[in-house]
């Protein structure tokens, strides 16, 4: 029988809620728990920042920058810990009716190596704010700074088995939490084929589920817009995070009056990408996260090199053989039926597609089996403004590419995922919604 290395983990966070205190934990001293953590995070975002960068590659200012982010996501649940409420309805008999929230329970939470601590972040925070217990699977490729996070937050006073980390691959450890009947809800980011997996795991016992998933993410330039900041921002939104990002700009539409001169812009630019190890200074790209992603990675610029026009990059930096780099990639010329502007590639590389009008903008960009995210370039306001309420993605930007808030709601149309994480919207899948009627009658209903 196959080893069920997270059974401990389950009922360790089963008994914390259904005999624990945390349910009971009033939403005042849960607000101030989290509150701690953010503290924790902030005293210790220097080592934590570090401690990411070794684990998964990306550069230290992307790093510090998931640290502090990871503090305010925990200090906005906390505040809205006790800003959760019900509501009272007028129903048509003599009886007080309302509405009450209560947390969903024991949560099975696995993400993925990308963001490893932001990632711990927003699924642990809404979680705990609403009074459910967690069993948190990392990637096993990054485990670091989540198994730090866990001591941080033993630190901060947690009771026993409200938060358990289990290490292992997802095959393992991930699937146990998916299908075990001990769980009630399953929250996962990755990618959409093991979305899917987990989805189908779940129904033994029709866990509660979200799924953030992939993304093929049009960033539409157009003619009018402003030029430099959209190069710019261009290659900002494919290049981030060394394109493993589930909302990367990887498909670059721009307006054929300004394709030529724009390629050139964004190819006069891209020496200023300087790829390295992620502590040493000024560098903007770190490695993929392993080798067989760049091996994956490197199949899809095969693939590209025979549909599209390589403009840059394809290959391996030289002077960096010691790690899984890949070169900034972009490939010019591209159609929308070609595997390349289709599929998930989640490394560096970016798609240009050129268009001529509004209209085929739009068309290109809707295109899609997923919906996550999408940018838009220009300075008419309303064009801007009509073409993001035509894109179908759950992620909008207009003359800017990947800020996130914690306080807005994150996830994706279509085959990008299901419901939301972040802001008031992230918090309802980590709770139920009981109604209550009191009868104010005190005559028997007569029925028999
Ligand atoms: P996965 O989506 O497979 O991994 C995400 C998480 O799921 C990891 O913790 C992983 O564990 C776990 N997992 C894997 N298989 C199962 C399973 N059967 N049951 C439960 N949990 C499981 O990412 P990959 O590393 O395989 O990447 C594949 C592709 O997914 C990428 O190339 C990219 O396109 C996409 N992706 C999207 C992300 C996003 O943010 N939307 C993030 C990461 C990947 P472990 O890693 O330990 O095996």
């Amino acid at each position: 029988m196959r080893a069920r290395r997270g059974q401990k983990a389950i009922l360790a966070a089963r008994k914390a809620f259904d005999e624990g205190p945390w349910r009971k934990t009033t939403a005042q001293d849960r607000g101030k728990f989290l509150f701690k953590i953010g503290d924790l995070i902030r005293a210790n975002a220097k080592a934590l920042a570090e401690l990411e960068v070794r684990n998964m590659g990306k550069p230290l200012a992307e790093a510090e920058y998931d640290v502090a982010d990871a503090a305010n996501c925990f200090e906005f649940y906390g505040g809205l810990a006790t800003k959760l409420h019900g509501e009272t309805m007028s129903v048509p008999a003599n009886s007080l009716s309302f509405v009450v929230r209560e947390p969903v329970g024991v949560c099975g939470q696995i993400i993925p190596w990308n963001y490893p601590l932001l990632m711990a972040a927003w699924k642990l925070a809404p979680a705990l704010a609403a009074g459910c217990t967690v069993v948190l699977k990392p990637s096993e490729l990054t485990p670091l700074t989540a198994l730090e996070l866990a001591k941080l937050i033993l630190e901060a006073g947690l009771p026993a088995g409200v938060v358990n980390i289990v290490t292992g691959p997802g095959k393992d450890a991930g699937e146990e939490l998916a299908e075990s009947p001990l769980v009630d809800k399953i929250a996962f980011t990755g990618g959409t084929v093991t979305g899917r997996k987990i989805a189908i795991a779940a129904t033994g016992n029709l866990k509660k589920t979200t799924l953030e998933l992939g993304g093929k993410n049009p960033n539409i330039v157009f003619a009018d817009a402003d030029f430099e900041s959209a190069v710019d921002g261009a290659l900002f939104a494919a290049f981030a995070n060394q394109g493993e990002v589930c909302s990367a700009g990887s498909r670059l539409l721009v307006e054929k009056s300004i394709h030529k001169k724009f390629v050139a812009a964004m190819l006069a630019k891209i020496p200023k990408i300087k790829l390295g190890h992620g502590l040493t200074p000024g560098v903007k790209m770190g490695p993929l996260v392993s080798a067989a992603h760049r091996e994956k990675v490197e199949a899809y610029i095969a693939i590209g090199k025979k549909e599209a026009k390589l403009v840059c990059g394809g290959g391996r930096p030289k002077g960096l053989e010691a790690g899984n780099f890949v070169e900034p990639t972009i490939f010019d010329d591209a159609t929308p039926s070609m595997r390349i502007a289709r599929e998930e590639i989640f490394g560096p590389v970016m798609t240009v597609i050129p268009f001529k009008d509004e209209n085929e903008a739009v068309r290109i960009a809707n295109d899609s089996d997923y919906g996550l995210a999408a940018g838009v370039w220009t300075l008419n306001v309303n064009r801007g403004i009509r073409v993001l309420k035509e894109l179908r993605a759950g992620i909008t930007w207009l003359n800017t590419y990947h800020p996130t808030f914690n306080e807005m709601p994150w996830g994706g149309y279509k085959q990008s995922g299901n419901g939301r994480e972040l802001g008031l919207y992230g918090i309802q899948a980590y709770l139920e919604t009981k109604q209550i009627n009191i009868n104010l009658d005190e005559a028997p209903l007569g029925w028999y």
